[in-house]
């Protein structure tokens, strides 16, 4: 259940964008094939003035925003890549899978192991390698921003304010999943300025366990088949 809110002034092609690639559509179907909740789960496409993507318990509603369209291509862009389409709309994929495990965490009343944003971000991964070779490049894609946004940031200062894992960090977790659900496709990853060798090494268990988390927490919503 997604609706568009109207964009203001710069955010404009970035809806254009956001609704010609039908993330949020793709998403819902996806979250529709794997768990069933009694009520759909509101999601805004919104200009959010410089708020990120979120989910919000007291309304019950995921918000997503326009302009970190922008943003991510900005990433790109200053790493040489100009046209990052695919790129850029795998991130939001998986920021629109991130909020949805927030969502469902909070609707289905899920126990969380350990930190929660660590949890949502293994629920993206799920959703993303649950469809193969394409999910692996797009969750390849989301690791590559969150590296590039590590090393934007990394002379920042870092107030420890954010309840998310370091970038770096969720960078080398998705990649290790990645690596982990399929690692012949994806041996160029392990190398000590992307999947260090020492963490390799586990991934394969890694990733296993942490699929069978998220599908043991989902437990009766699961759909059947
Ligand atoms: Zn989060």
């Amino acid at each position: 259940m997604t609706r568009y809110e109207e964009a203001t002034g710069s955010d404009r092609e970035d809806a254009a964008f956001l609704r010609e690639r039908r993330l949020t559509e793709e998403a819902a179907v996806a979250v529709a094939d794997l768990v069933t909740v009694d009520r759909p789960i509101p999601l805004v496409v919104r200009s959010c003035d410089g708020a990120g993507s979120s989910y919000d318990p007291e309304a019950r509603r995921m918000e997503i925003c326009y302009e970190e369209v922008s943003e991510v291509r900005d990433l790109f862009r200053q790493d040489g890549n100009q046209r990052a389409d695919d790129e850029v709309a795998a991130v939001l994929l998986e920021t629109i899978f991130h909020e949805t495990a927030h969502a469902l965490i909070d609707v289905l009343d899920l126990r969380v192991p350990g930190r929660e944003e660590d949890f949502a971000d293994q629920f993206a991964a799920l959703m993303l390698l649950d469809k193969g070779a394409v999910g692996e490049l797009r969750l390849r894609a989301a690791a590559e921003a969150w590296r590039l946004l590590a090393e934007i940031t990394e002379d920042a200062d870092d107030s420890g304010e954010d309840e998310h894992s370091p970038d770096r960090e969720r960078s080398v977790n998705e990649l290790c999943y990645v690596y982990g659900s399929a690692p012949g496709r994806h041996r160029d990853l392990v190398s000590p300025d992307a999947l260090p060798v020492g963490r390799a090494e586990g991934c394969v268990r890694e990733w296993a366990t942490v699929r069978g988390t998220w599908l043991n927490a989902l437990g009766p919503a699961l759909r059947e088949g």
